[in-house]
């Protein structure tokens, strides 16, 4: 089972929402659901830079949006 850990730009048509998926060893795959592209990390240095991206893309991890402006609900 394939994980989705992040979000990177589509390597082949730019679509800034392709999935970065992290697969059984640790290996990273970006799948663009808009083109159908697959792009694999075939070596550490690619698993890692891909990681950076996705940090750079603030795409994993990132916690919901709190816009709602009403700071005052919270205390
Ligand atoms: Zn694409």
């Amino acid at each position: 089972m394939a994980t989705v850990i992040g979000q990177v730009e589509c390597p082949a048509c730019g679509h800034p929402k392709a999935e970065v998926r992290e697969g059984k060893a640790g290996t990273a795959t970006i799948y663009c659901g808009e083109c159908k592209a697959q792009t694999w990390a075939k070596s550490p240095k690619a698993s890692s830079g891909l990681r950076s991206r996705i940090a750079a893309a603030g795409g994993a991890a990132k916690p919901p949006a709190d816009d709602d402006g009403n700071w005052l609900r919270k205390l």
